[in-house]
């Protein structure tokens, strides 16, 4: 992996509290009149639920730094956790004014230190955010059931958080305590400027620049019934550089401007060339589309992300658990290995529903391979069922399970029983890699 794209979740964790809590130093710093210390709260309550909501357009999983520094699924995870507690934050704050005096504009007291605004031009906008940020976060939480096209359902996403930031200024700016400070009043519109930037950054910068790199596809396999390999080239431009288990997004046959486009781990192994396959499974609107594509159809990449990588790992033997299309980055981790000469035992648990849903057998029955089939044939001689503790632990030795590396991808409910197992049996967790393919 680059590691210069790599930033170490510690510091992240420090970049983050540092600016989510710089608006409330600044403030505080500033001072102003005393006030009760539950008036001082309901700002700060507010303060911080703006901040944490103008750093989520940073963990959106579209900035390398943050997301191949501490992984894709826990940028997410992370994103969806802050964005519920600013939600709290902000739903909170104007109750604890508590008995405040309110009303007009006092000349005596221009920046509102010791009255609440009752003008209904400075409120507007915070009753309105009061209003659209619980709908933007309820529409993400429950984005599966509302069985949105997950594009229309981005946009909209993206639409709100805009329309939210841009309320939550001029409601920090008029009606807040603090922001009609000079300092602050650029503090906040300097923060909101990079958080607004920031998604124009990702969807028109990066594919006004991804058009002179453009990829074609070179060819689509059917592997097995409902799993396809589609391999692409790069047209003119330079490749990629990854490292192997990482994903990119790939936009197949729409403008680089268009919103389709879809996270995929990356099959290929860096030291195969400049083509990079990948191995889709039919799930929904785009992947149920992949067998009609034809090869030259032009594909926008961005990536490489995520952090599922060995590259640095000096683990005695690599340790491969996949469910279903979750091979895919095993895969590619595994050609890594074997066209570089990595020497290292790899033993391999891989699970899936039928015999025909098995890829690339060829390549895998060469390493220590084992097959686990929840609908296995008549004649099955391996291991049935699930993915089990059991058979992690006839796979793998006590040493095997406390010294190698282990890389997990699949399933969520999988990968939880894998991960807990392991670490109960005495794994450290720096040497559980994973990568979820979904966030939710
Ligand atoms: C890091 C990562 C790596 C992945 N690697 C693979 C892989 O190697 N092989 C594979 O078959 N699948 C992989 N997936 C899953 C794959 O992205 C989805 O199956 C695919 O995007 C579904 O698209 P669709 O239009 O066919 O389905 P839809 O019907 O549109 O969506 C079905 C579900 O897929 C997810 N999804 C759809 N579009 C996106 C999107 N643009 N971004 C994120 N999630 C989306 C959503 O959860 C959605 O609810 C990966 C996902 C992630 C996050």
């Amino acid at each position: 992996m680059d590691q210069s794209t790599r930033v170490k979740a510690p510091l992240l964790l420090l970049a983050y509290l540092a600016v989510v809590v710089l608006p409330l130093i600044i403030s505080w710093s500033v001072g102003g009149p005393p006030r009760p210390f539950q008036q001082e709260l309901a700002s700060g309550l507010g303060m911080l639920a703006f901040s944490i909501i103008l750093v989520e357009f940073v963990l959106s999983g579209r900035f390398k730094r943050v997301s191949n520094g501490i992984g894709m699924d826990v940028t997410m995870r992370f994103h969806q956790v802050m964005a519920r507690a600013a939600l709290i934050f902000a739903l909170v704050h104007p109750f604890l004014y508590g008995a405040t005096p309110s009303g007009g504009a006092r000349p005596w007291d221009p920046t509102r230190q010791l009255t609440l605004t009752t003008d209904i031009l400075y409120l507007s906008s915070g009753i309105a955010a009061f209003v659209l940020l619980p709908s933007v976060v309820l529409f993400a939480v429950f984005r599966k059931q509302l069985d949105w096209k997950y594009e229309s359902w981005r946009l909209l996403h993206g639409l709100g958080v805009i329309l939210v930031a841009l309320l939550l200024l001029h409601h920090t700016l008029y009606a807040g305590r603090y922001g009609s400070q000079p300092i602050m009043t650029w503090v906040w519109l300097v923060m909101t400027g990079l958080a607004i930037a920031s998604l124009f950054y990702v969807y028109l910068l990066m594919p006004f620049l991804k058009k002179a790199n453009a990829w074609r596809v070179s060819s689509v396999v059917q592997l097995s019934p409902r799993q396809w390999e589609l391999t692409i080239a790069p047209d003119d431009g330079a490749g990629l550089a990854y490292s192997a288990g990482q994903f990119a997004w790939i936009n197949v046959g729409h403008s680089p401007f268009s919103l389709h486009e879809n996270p995929f781990s990356i099959s290929s192994a860096p030291a195969s060339g400049d083509k990079v396959s990948f191995i889709i499974k039919e799930l929904g609107d785009f992947t149920q589309t992949i067998g009609q594509i034809k090869p030259g159809t032009v594909v926008y990449l961005d990536g490489a992300y995520g952090s599922l990588s060995i590259d640095g790992h000096t683990e005695p033997g690599v340790a491969m658990i996949a469910g279903g299309v979750g091979i895919a980055p095993l895969l590619g981790i595994l050609r890594q290995m074997r066209l570089s000469g990595d020497p290292r035992p790899v033993k391999i648990i891989y699970g899936n529903r039928s015999v025909d849903q098995i890829v690339h057998r060829d390549e895998l029955d060469a390493e220590d391979a084992h097959y686990v089939l929840s609908e296995p044939p008549e004649n099955w001689e391996g291991a049935k069922g699930l993915i089990t503790p059991a058979l992690l632990d006839d796979v793998f030795s006590e040493t095997e399970i406390k010294e190698w590396v282990f890389v997990i991808c699949g399933p969520a409910k999988m990968m939880d029983v894998v991960e807990d197992h392991l670490i109960s049996r005495g794994a450290p967790s720096r040497r559980i890699l994973t990568e979820r393919f979904d966030y939710d």
